[in-house]
């Protein structure tokens, strides 16, 4: 006998938890399928306990900067198991409240890992469940190369797992998340060298910030060996590791080595094919606009698109596709661009819409930059100079904003706002006509020349 309901969420993570909600809102009888923890990987291994760290980081940056306050605080001691010890128990804390919300908003939790029977038949531990909707939304995991000795490494998933602050670390990748886990072990204290495929950290973001991150993760410390490959892991006599790389290049002495390569779909083990939903070459499960998959009453949502791999992502297309199938409206869908986004590196960035080069790529001449580079005043006082770099990009003779990138203290809460900005249309003029915030960096915004 199965159980049937109008809709079920494969995955408690940002986006089967937000469709389910937001279903559930209407009236739509829910579940939601969960093998792990509720919450995902946002909530268990990803941007919460990742804040967490950069909170941490940021403090050690600040006790360094202290004296030039004015502060004499003598020895300063980091206890990373205390650190750990009180975010884990923060990020249980957001899994019960996950346990009691769903209760509450009368959605099914329904343990384990599904599989699809048929279109409409979902199995989870020889039970079956049925649903006029199901939402396909397992998000994805980390991945490790194929390299000779790769399983002496760790992923972020591992990273979070650590219980002391690893001595040296090497961090293999270029993507957010290796430039993010690098700042953060750097500033608590270890010895961290970063390798990278290609020439840049980044790849897909505008050069501004590119560039003005690798300049000030070099400064602080940070050793980043571009072009380098590795073609082997072993481990040494003392319980090290030594990575061999493609160009000859012997590293030695690391505690730990870091791959934060890439994320895979976890599509795989869904059983698709019972239904006949398609995926691609890379187990993506493509959507039309409306987060329809090629079979009709099934949707995917978050990572396991490929789209925008960010929570509020996954939550907006949720709840926009809970909007369509039970609100009452038919056209409600996520639009995927001018997404801001944000890199918890040392110091963060911020950023929305169009680089400097996707919009010459698209608008060629009708392209006019403004930037900046200073120092915030903050950093005035401090032997750490951070640079704080700005760029708007803009098109036309109303000179559309279609980009905005901020790299430097503060750009990671100053961004949101000027995203509205740019959704709505905003043009350079309208910046200059907004009376600046003073004394903020933020002002620079809106003052530039
Ligand atoms: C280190 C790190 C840092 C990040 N930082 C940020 C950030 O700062 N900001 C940001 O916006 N995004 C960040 N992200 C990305 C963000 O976590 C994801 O985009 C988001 O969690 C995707 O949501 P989702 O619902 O698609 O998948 P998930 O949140 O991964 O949820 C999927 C859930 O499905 C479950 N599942 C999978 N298969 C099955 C099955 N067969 N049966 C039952 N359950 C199943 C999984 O256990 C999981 O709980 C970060 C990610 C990582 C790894």
């Amino acid at each position: 006998m199965s159980q049937h309901y109008d809709l079920i969420a494969i995955g408690g993570g940002s986006g089967g938890l937000s469709v389910a909600e937001r279903a559930a809102r209407y009236g739509a009888r829910c579940a939601v399928i969960e093998k792990g923890p509720l919450g995902g990987t946002c909530v268990n291994v990803g941007c919460v306990p990742k804040k967490v760290m950069w909170f941490g980081a940021s403090i050690a940056h600040t006790l360094e900067d202290a004296e030039h306050y004015g502060f004499h605080l003598g020895e300063t001691a980091f206890d990373w198991k205390a650190l750990k010890t009180k975010r884990d128990n923060y990020v249980h804390g957001i899994n019960d409240w996950y346990h009691t919300y769903l209760a509450d908003s009368n959605i099914d939790e329904i343990v384990g890992e599904a599989r699809f029977v048929d279109a409409r038949t979902l199995e989870v531990d020889g039970q079956h469940y049925t649903a006029d909707h199901i939402v396909v939304a397992p998000g994805g995991a980390p991945m490790l190369p194929e390299t000779p000795g790769a399983g002496l490494g760790i992923t972020s998933d591992g990273f979070f797992e650590l219980e002391s602050l690893p001595r040296r670390v090497a961090v293999v990748g270029s993507g957010y998340i290796a430039v993010e886990l690098a700042g953060m072990l750097n500033a608590l204290g270890s010895d961290v060298t970063m390798l990278l495929r290609r020439e840049h950290l980044l790849r897909d973001f505008d050069a501004m910030l590119r560039e003005n991150l690798m300049e000030e993760m070099l400064g602080d410390g940070i050793d980043i060996l571009a072009r380098t490959q590795v073609r082997e892991v072993c481990g040494a006599d003392d319980g090290t590791l030594v990575i061999e790389c493609e160009n000859g290049q012997r590293l030695e002495g690391f505690d730990e080595l870091i791959w934060a390569i890439g994320r895979y779909p976890l599509s795989a083990g869904l059983a698709l094919g019972k239904a006949g939903i398609e995926v691609d070459a890379s187990g993506y499960i493509p959507t039309d606009k409306f987060q329809n998959t090629n079979v009709s009453g099934v949707y995917a949502i978050g990572d396991v698109t490929g789209q925008a791999q960010l929570t509020p992502v996954a939550i907006a297309a949720g709840r926009r596709l809970g909007d369509r199938l039970f609100g009452g409206m038919a056209d409600r869908h996520l639009a995927y661009e001018n997404i801001a986004t944000v890199v918890f590196s040392h110091p963060p960035i911020g950023t929305v819409g169009l680089t400097e080069s996707e919009a010459r790529d698209q608008h060629g001449e009708a392209v006019k930059v403004y930037q900046t580079r200073f120092t915030a005043m903050y950093n005035a006082l401090t032997e750490r100079k951070q640079k704080t770099a700005m760029k708007l990009v803009t098109v036309g003779a109303q000179e559309k904003v279609v980009g905005c990138h901020v790299i430097g203290p503060g750009a990671d809460e100053m961004l949101q706002g000027f995203a509205v900005a740019i959704r709505m249309g905003a043009t350079k003029k309208d910046l200059d006509d907004t009376v600046a915030i003073h004394p903020t960096s933020a002002e620079e915004l809106v003052t530039m020349r």
